[in-house]
Formats: C-alpha cells, sequence, structure tokens
C-alpha cells in the first residue's frame, strides 16, 4: 500500500485556493520561502498551536487564528503576548488570495488580517478503502489515520506491506522513500523465505 494520503482541508472558504502555493501544512518544507513574511497560523486546538513556535523560527511578524475557538489557557495567552503575537479569536469568513497567493483574511467580524503567508494543520485521511477492504488494521493518532505495520512495513495482513505518508512515517518524501526501501527488502526477505521453506 502505497497510495499516500488525502489532504481534508478544513472549512474556510477560500483556503482550497491558495492551499500548497501559500499555505502549508509543513514549517520544514516551506517554511523558507515564507521566511520574514507576514503569517497567520490557524490552530483552533491546542494539539495545532505548537506550529506557532515552529514557524517563530522564520519569522517574527506571526498572528494567531484560533476560528472562533477559546481553548487558549491564560497562561498561553500571557506566553503569546510576550512574543508579539497577535491573536484573533473569531471565525473566519474568507481568505482573500490572487492567483494562489493569500492578501489577506477577513473574519467574521469584518476585520480583517493582513497576511502573505498561511500554517494549517489539515486532517490526513487514506486515499482509498483498501486497505481497510484488505483488512488492515489502522490506527487514528489525532488528524492522522495511518496503516499500521512493523518497522519494517509489514501489515496484519500476511502479503499485504505498506510504506510512505499512508503508514504515517514523518510526511517528507525522504522519509517516505526510505520506508520505501525498508518495505521492499521485507518483501524479498518474505518471498525467499515463503521459497526456501518449500524445499
Ligand atoms: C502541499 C504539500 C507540500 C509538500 N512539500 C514537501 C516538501 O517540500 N518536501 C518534502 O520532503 N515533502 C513535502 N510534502 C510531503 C510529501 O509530498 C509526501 O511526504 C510524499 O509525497 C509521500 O510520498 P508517498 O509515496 O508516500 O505518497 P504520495 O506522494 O502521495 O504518492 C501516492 C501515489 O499513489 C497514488 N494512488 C493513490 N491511490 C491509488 C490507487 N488506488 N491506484 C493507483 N494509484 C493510487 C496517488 O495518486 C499518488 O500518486 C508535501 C506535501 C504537501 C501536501
Amino acid at each position: 500500500m502505497l497510495q499516500g494520503m488525502k489532504d481534508v482541508l478544513p472549512d474556510i472558504d477560500g483556503i482550497f485556493e491558495v492551499y500548497g502555493t501559500s499555505a502549508f501544512v509543513c514549517p520544514f518544507c516551506d517554511g523558507w520561502e515564507l521566511r520574514d513574511r507576514q503569517i497567520s497560523v490557524i490552530a483552533p486546538n491546542d494539539v495545532d498551536l505548537h506550529f506557532v513556535k515552529m514557524i517563530s523560527g522564520w519569522t517574527k511578524h506571526l498572528s494567531l487564528l484560533t476560528r472562533g475557538s477559546l481553548f487558549l489557557s491564560a497562561d498561553q495567552r500571557v506566553e503569546l503576548q510576550r512574543h508579539g503575537i497577535t491573536v484573533y479569536e473569531e471565525q473566519i469568513k474568507r481568505i482573500e488570495s490572487l492567483q494562489g497567493y493569500v492578501n489577506q483574511i477577513t473574519l467574521s467580524s469584518a476585520r480583517s488580517v493582513e497576511c502573505e503567508g498561511i500554517f494549517f494543520t489539515p486532517t490526513l485521511m487514506q486515499s482509498t478503502d483498501i486497505p481497510e477492504q484488505l483488512g488492515c488494521v489502522l490506527s487514528v493518532n489525532g488528524p492522522v489515520m495511518k496503516i499500521n505495520t512493523d518497522p519494517m512495513g509489514r501489515t496484519n495482513v500476511p502479503g499485504v506491506y505498506s510504506a510512505g505518508d499512508a503508514s504515517g512515517v514523518p510526511f517528507q518524501l525522504i522519509s517516505a522513500a526510505s520506508s520505501g526501501a525498508t518495505t521492499a527488502a521485507a518483501i524479498q526477505l518474505d518471498m525467499l523465505d515463503a521459497e526456501w521453506s518449500k524445499v
């Protein structure tokens, strides 16, 4: 199973137009291009809040949009204020953009946030239900649904292997390629084992 993941975007008007051009999910992949720019982190919960710290290494012009969620504790508010991060706790009305490049985010109060780049967390789903049809065990960890494997890429179903994003390895090309190589080795070892035991 090398089917990758399907990114399910949050239900925000205008996000589809900017995704992959000026709205991203991985600071390691896309932080450099947005260094020193005006960045908005969309984080409606505690788990996604870690993005703020990660992006703060690329730019000090940061705002946090919680999409109407009031999850921030008093300590978190003080911490964000200390780092000069503006917090907007209203619903997002629309992401305004031109040819994929965000220029502002309009809030439900009609206020708007100047913005040149966005980071957010999508929900990562398996791109097909083939693993389930085959009887593979899947697990959900936060926004990620992955196929469970052993360290060599073997699923619980004999003869079915998985690698890359689908198995929840760190979502990077090099990690996907590395797990593909490991899984290929496991497949060959298992096939040789089967042949060997026939004699
Ligand atoms: C916007 C964005 C930017 C990124 N930027 C970077 C970056 O800068 N650097 C980096 O290292 N990583 C980046 N990544 C992550 C990287 O793309 C993934 O980690 C990597 O592509 C995973 O490889 P994979 O082979 O597991 O899955 P994928 O690359 O998703 O490949 C899976 C393939 O399987 C195909 N497929 C699915 N179902 C079927 C089926 N039923 N039959 C036939 N084919 C099927 C899909 O069409 C797809 O081609 C980025 C991801 C996104 C979404």
